[in-house]
């Protein structure tokens, strides 16, 4: 499924989906133009449960308004977010592969 231009909902992204929002999301609606979760009042999904893709855009505003020190740290805490993801996923299908 496509999210943007830029990204797309993997299956990690499911997996995280329905582990870190276990009561369900919304339903994708279909558009021409845009995310399918986006409503009037912004994303529809629950922070934690969003695309890694979404999660780690860092749009040219904001890089422009950080400093380098906090652009830095961005960069390391994404770098740690990432690995987590990878981490939370392998224990995600060893835990299913080993039933
Ligand atoms: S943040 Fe939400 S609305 Fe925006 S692209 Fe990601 S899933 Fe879609």
């Amino acid at each position: 499924m496509r999210i943007s231009r830029r990204g797309l909902l993997d299956t990690a992204d499911l997996i995280l989906m329905a582990v870190l929002a276990p009561t369900g999301v919304p339903y994708p609606q279909a558009r021409l133009q845009g995310c399918p979760f986006l409503g009037e009042k912004g994303c529809q999904l629950p922070w934690r449960a969003r695309p890694y893709a979404c999660l780690h855009y860092v749009c040219g505003h904001l890089k422009r308004v950080m400093t380098l020190e906090e652009a830095r740290a961005v960069d390391r805490a994404l770098v740690k977010a990432g690995e987590l993801r990878s981490q939370m996923v392998g224990a995600y299908t060893q835990g299913r592969s080993a039933k």
